[in-house]
């Protein structure tokens, strides 16, 4: 049986994250974590509760009485393009939190320290067990440094704002071009510039950009690696053996 892996896929917003994430998953019979999911969740309590997004202690203090919760998605779901369910507190989210405020309002919460921690602490909980693909922005360079294939996904900005677009479309969601432009663009800045666990490549991601390239060829290319890595182990492991 091949040694089973942690894979982090990184990325600004409309990278191809989750797509080529689930069918990576999918392909390898690993489960999916869609670690964004979580800020989102915690945002739209903070704005349900009407939490100043700039009172860090109050942030802080809500991370740590919520409770969040992912599962995989019902195939129903599935088809219609959702990632991970999402349970905030027992209630189900799935949807609500994707609305663009709500996206917003995530990034804004991300740049507090002490949210990532609660945050961190869950996701690492959350993938523990391994055979798992989980994506976000900081899964290579904290929540799982010692993953065993790290991926750096990207695109051009025009290409990924036209990705978010089509999928507001698909929703019937009434946002012109221009706008999803300027909402990916001020989400990457506030993602990148954060002083805490910013957007960075981490030395020893691969970089893959996808601008020209499809979901199912990039997530193909990307089990390719993982296989390769497998191999890469197993000669280690076996190298290890011979030696002792
Ligand atoms: O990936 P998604 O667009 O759903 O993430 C929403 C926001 O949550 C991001 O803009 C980012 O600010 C934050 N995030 C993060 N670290 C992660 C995942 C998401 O800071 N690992």
């Amino acid at each position: 049986m091949p040694r089973q892996l942690t894979i982090s896929i990184d990325g600004p917003a409309g990278s191809g994250k989750s797509s080529v994430a689930r069918r990576i998953a999918a392909l390898l019979g690993y489960s999916y974590l869609d670690s964004g999911a979580m800020y989102r969740a915690l945002a739209l309590k903070a704005l349900e509760r009407k939490v100043a997004l700039s009172d860090e202690a109050r942030l802080e203090a809500l991370a740590k009485e919520t409770h969040i919760e992912l599962k995989p998605p019902t195939p129903e779901l599935e088809v219609a393009g959702a990632k991970n369910r999402v349970f905030l507190d027992g209630r189900e989210v799935t949807h609500g939190i994707r609305a663009p405020e709500v996206a917003q309002a995530a990034s804004r919460l991300a740049t507090v320290a002490g949210v990532r921690r609660v945050l961190v602490a869950e996701q690492q909980r959350a993938g523990a067990g391994g055979s798992v693909v989980m994506e976000g922005r900081d899964i290579g360079t904290v929540v799982f440094p010692n993953a065993e294939l790290k991926i750096f996904l990207d695109a051009s900005p025009e290409v990924r704002a036209e990705r978010r677009w089509k999928e507001h479309q698909e929703k019937d969601e009434k946002f012109t071009l221009a706008e999803v432009l300027d909402e990916v663009r001020e989400r990457d800045r506030r993602d990148r510039e954060r002083k805490v666990s910013p957007l960075v490549r981490a030395a020893d991601a691969v970089l893959v950009d996808n601008t020209a390239m499809g979901i199912e060829e990039t997530a193909r290319l990307i089990v390719m690696l993982a296989r390769e890595r497998q191999d890469e182990l197993a000669g280690t492991a076996a190298g290890r053996h011979r030696a002792s």
